[in-house]
């Protein structure tokens, strides 16, 4: 299909398609090995309560700490792992990781974790939440899943069946993202969830006249009429959290506070926001 005939005025191979699928497999390759070798490593991002006026939580986030490429993002890797088909004993290595850490902090302190579509689909997901619970000592209460709309698109009840299995067992389901799927308020109407983290895009807009302020008002005041909590994601100013709080939203999350950091680092993190700047933000 590459071959030039005088006619010809494409190609299949292009040079830069060439190069950027060897990036790709090589980082494939690389992906495959990664859990073996213990390249991974779950890093906690301060959920703050707002009414209580201290962290309330923690989301894990996964890092790849690559022997050679260094630290290497999410946003990168998790599709690849879901193509692949790792995304379901990684996401596993993650639960079971989180779980365990959670244990050892505050009992009022919850973790969340993010569970994507492929792992979601999987047919022992709930024997592994399950599992990594029990192992763990936490409470399932302490234990929040987070999910995106990409995962109710289809809205077909087997779905719907595993949402309240899980739910039934006592661990709390967040909306991650929300607003930037396809039809947010209907997901609202087909499952009870408990919380909605309100996408860092709406809040990074409530600075300008972009009707982002409107919005995030609005989502706010429907969780609370229905009953759910509502998370800021991605709060790096003052003056934003200023507006979360007038807006009434339970929650924030992002860089003003803290980034996501290694376990170790958590309980110096507890220490000072929980028990010594409790009057500061
Ligand atoms: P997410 O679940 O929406 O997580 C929030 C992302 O926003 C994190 O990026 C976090 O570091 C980043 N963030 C937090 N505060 C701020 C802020 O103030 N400003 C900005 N600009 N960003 C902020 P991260 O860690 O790179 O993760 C990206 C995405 O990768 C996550 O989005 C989640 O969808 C996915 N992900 C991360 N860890 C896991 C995992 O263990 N399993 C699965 N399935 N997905 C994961
Ligand atoms: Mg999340
Ligand atoms: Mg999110
Ligand atoms: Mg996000």
């Amino acid at each position: 299909l590459a071959k030039a005939d005088g006619r010809a005025t494409w190609r299949f191979f292009e040079p830069e398609m060439d190069v950027r699928l060897q990036v790709r497999r090589a980082l494939e390759l690389d992906l495959r090995d990664a859990l073996g070798n213990g390249e991974f490593e779950v890093h906690y991002q301060p959920v703050f309560d707002l009414q209580e006026n201290r962290i309330g939580g923690f989301e894990a986030l996964l890092r790849w700490n690559h022997p050679t490429r260094g630290q290497v993002s999410p946003a990168e890797f998790i599709s690849l792992a879901e193509e692949i088909g790792l995304i379901v004993p990684l996401g596993e290595w993650v639960l079971r990781t989180a779980c365990a850490e959670a244990a050892t902090w505050p009992k009022y302190i919850k973790l969340a974790v993010n569970v994507s579509v492929a792992q979601f689909k999987n047919a022992h997901l709930f024997e592994i939440v399950t599992s990594s619970v029990r192992a763990s000592g936490l409470s399932p209460r302490r234990l929040e899943l987070e999910i995106t709309e990409s995962l109710l698109l289809a809205n077909n009840t087997a779905t719907l069946a595993k949402l309240h299995e899980l739910r039934d067992f006592g661990v709390r389901i967040a909306m991650d993202d929300f607003g930037t799927g396809y039809s947010s308020l209907n997901y609202l109407r087909s499952f009870p969830f408990d919380k909605i983290k309100i996408d860092q895009s709406f809040v990074s807009g409530m600075t300008n006249r972009d009707g982002s302020r409107a919005i995030v008002k609005a989502m706010t005041a429907m969780a609370s009429s229905l009953g759910i909590r509502a998370t800021a994601e991605g709060v790096e100013t003052q003056e934003q959290l200023a507006w979360l709080r007038a807006a009434g939203c339970d929650e924030a999350q992002g860089f003003l506070f803290s980034r996501a950091l290694p376990a170790a680092q958590l309980p110096g993190l507890i220490h000072q926001w929980n028990d010594q700047k409790r009057a500061a933000v």
